[in-house]
């Protein structure tokens, strides 16, 4: 699962996932570009050779001046990993726009801007892989959380409808959907419910940030050539 010469962008890559999704990468080879909002973690980020750019997935235009630079500077860009995503829960009757909009904005119009200025120099290089990252809710929803399950089954809508729509180039397009993995994200939760949801794991454990890494590792390597269009769940067999 050789990323050598791979030029890789992976947003959110200041915490949780993200980080250890765009640690795996560099450890393979790839050229690496994250995003992030912390300045600090985006300066640790540079001084380990990668490009490193506060661009907010919510905003085009930092979208697309950042996939111009990464074009300019390395000459293409051959995988993209949407990861960036928040929380922001609440009962549907007390759900205030602003709670609904920020999640939608970054966990699925994030994806939207990324994903479209990203195929650009995929098309013209006719190859590129993708991988979006939803989340086991998009698929089985749950209570309090009807803006980020929206947002995350709108994903694999997106995914699946892209997928279409670039496989006669050579881009593949995934999605993985983690289940419960132990991050900033899942500190929240009281021990009640973490208690619970670890009932629900047939596996018998949470998941780490590296089962989510090593999957993403090999959907975006050059190991896999035939899988597109799929949302594979990473979640110890939660949702079976
Ligand atoms: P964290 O909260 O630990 O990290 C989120 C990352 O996203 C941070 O690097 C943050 O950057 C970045 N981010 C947030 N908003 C923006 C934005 N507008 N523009 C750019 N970057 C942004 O989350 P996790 O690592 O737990 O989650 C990563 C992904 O996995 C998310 O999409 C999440 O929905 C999904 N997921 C997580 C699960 C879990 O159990 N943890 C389960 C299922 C899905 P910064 O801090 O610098 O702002």
């Amino acid at each position: 699962m050789n990323m050598l010469g791979k030029i890789v962008l992976v947003t959110g890559a200041t915490r949780g996932i993200g980080e250890a999704i765009a640690q795996r990468l560099k450890g393979a080879g790839a050229q690496l570009i994250v995003t992030g909002r912390d300045p600090e973690r985006l300066r640790a980020w540079e001084s380990q050779g990668a490009l490193a750019k506060a661009a907010d997935v919510t905003d085009a235009t930092q979208v697309d001046e950042l996939v111009e630079e990464i074009v300019t500077r390395f000459g293409g860009l051959d995988v993209v990993v949407n990861n960036a995503g928040i929380t922001q829960d609440r009962l549907l009757m007390r759900m205030g726009d602003d709670d609904w909009q920020k999640v939608i904005d970054t966990n699925l119009t994030g994806v939207f801007h990324v994903c479209r200025a990203a195929i650009r120099p995929m098309l013209k290089k006719r190859q590129g892989k993708i991988v979006n990252i939803s989340s086991v809710i998009g698929v089985t929803g749950n209570a309090g959380q009807t803006n980020y399950a929206a947002s995350k089954a709108g994903v694999i809508g997106f995914s699946k409808a892209l997928a279409k729509e670039v496989a006669s180039r050579n881009i593949l397009v995934n999605v993985v959907a983690p289940g419960y993995i132990e991050t900033d994200m899942t500190q929240v939760l009281t021990a009640e419910q973490k208690s619970e949801i670890m009932r629900l794991i047939p596996l018998g454990r949470t998941g780490q940030r590296e089962d989510v890494a090593s999957l993403v590792h090999f959907l975006v390597s050059p190991e896999n050539g035939y899988i597109t269009g799929q949302t594979i769940h990473c979640d110890g067999g939660l949702v079976i």
